[in-house]
């Protein structure tokens, strides 16, 4: 019995397994091209949608920041931690998505966490999709809540799970606006329409959505009468940190004095919270790039498509190409970048069994140039690989 040797005998087992993950060390900045020690890649893995990781505007807004609010807040929010930034960030955030008030967090996993234990109780039910999130499942996991688990995207499902929990005081039904390693939408609307048939609340976690999906970019839950919508600000809206829930000013009201992690984790620095204000500007004047974000989508999984390569999800960034033995997963990942291509493979437990796939994400920044050089390097791979055929 040597604990430190246990720890051991579990690296050894997941090294065995292939689940051991390897970190990448980059030496540039997030852009779509990366560069490790050792070599440069073009980057289809980062959820840099529409290229604001490093844009030049917003690196302007932080650094003038960092000179007009400092570095650090040393406090929580209700102590000596919330700046006006923070507020104008919420404001700006509800706004956008159409709620009445919005709460900041250090992470979305953060929200998700601090979000159900603070609202539900035991005599409430929460009916979750299969595919979600971790920090929803974590979340959920927290709170005394009655828990039902649907089929991923199954309003069949959905709607015998709501049945089956009519006795509880308040329902509420959490998806995932994104099925991020499907590349796939909720169906948000028909969530919705089974909500009000069943007297129920919806909460949707848009973390992959806002900025990306929507007629003004709002997410999945865009002129949809969604409860509560929670997100992460390390995505399209700059890559850098931080989550919020947005919903009604009552139930924010409620987490600002009672959600664990909002009480007792330290406020988000300002030049993050400064700089989201100015991204979600951005993103609001810049229309095209959602558009020339889509196109770009679209080229990429149709060129896929054409060279035999089987393309899972639809009207996401996120691209999955299955290839569905987890073996064949590894070694594509692995020739990917040999030949200048970073992008992730995924296989059991992450994603079902005989289902293992490499992901791809699009952003707005990529050049045409770019996605055709993916679409040269797949072609070879692929025929290497035997996942396509050769012509
Ligand atoms: C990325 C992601 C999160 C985590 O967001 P952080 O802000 O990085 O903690 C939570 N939920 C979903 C659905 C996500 O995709």
């Amino acid at each position: 019995m040597d604990f430190y040797h246990d720890i051991n005998t579990n690296l050894e087992d997941l090294k065995r397994q292939s689940l051991y993950k390897q970190e990448h060390c980059l030496q540039s900045p997030q852009s779509t091209t990366i560069t490790t020690s050792a070599q440069t890649m073009i980057n289809m893995c980062a959820n840099n949608y529409l290229g604001f990781a490093n844009h030049p505007q917003l690196l302007q807004t932080a650094q003038q920041a960092l000179t007009d609010y400092g570095y650090g807040m040393a406090s929580v929010r209700f102590i000596c931690g919330t700046h006006a930034v923070h507020q104008q960030l919420e404001q700006a955030l509800a706004t956008f998505l159409q709620q009445q008030d919005a709460i900041l967090y250090s992470s979305c996993f953060d929200a998700n966490t601090g979000l159900f234990e603070t609202i539900l109780d035991a005599r409430d039910a929460i009916i979750s999709d299969e595919l979600n999130h971790a920090s929803i499942i974590d979340g959920v996991r927290l709170c005394k809540a009655k828990r039902l688990r649907y089929r991923n995207n199954d309003m069949d499902d959905l709607r015998s799970k709501l049945k089956s929990c009519q006795d509880a005081r308040y329902r509420l039904i959490v998806s995932d606006g994104v099925f991020s390693m499907d590349g796939s939408l909720a169906q948000v609307a028909n969530i919705c329409t089974l909500a009000k048939e069943y007297n129920a609340l919806t909460m949707i976690d848009d973390s992959h959505a806002v900025g990306v999906i929507g007629a003004t970019g709002a997410g999945t839950c865009e002129g949809l009468p969604v409860d509560i919508i929670t997100g992460t600000l390390g995505k399209a809206l700059g890559g850098a940190m931080g989550g919020y829930v947005a919903a009604r000013q009552e139930l924010i009201a409620m987490l600002r004095q009672k959600s664990r992690p909002y009480l007792f984790s330290n406020s988000l620095a300002p030049v993050v919270v400064a700089t989201s204000i100015q991204a979600l500007k951005l993103l609001q004047q810049t229309p095209e790039l959602r558009t020339n974000l889509m196109h770009k989508t679209t080229y990429l999984r149709h060129g896929l498509r054409q060279l035999g390569f089987e393309v899972l999800g639809d009207q996401h960034p996120i691209v999955p190409v299955l290839v569905r033995q987890a073996t064949i997963a590894q070694q594509m990942a692995s020739l990917l970048h040999k030949q200048g291509v970073y992008a992730v493979g995924f296989f059991y437990p992450v994603v079902p069994k005989d289902m293992a796939r490499v992901r791809l994400q699009v952003s707005a920044a990529h050049s045409d140039a770019e996605l055709e050089q993916v679409l040269e390097i797949f072609a070879h791979v692929g025929k290497q690989l035997q996942v396509i055929k050769r012509t």
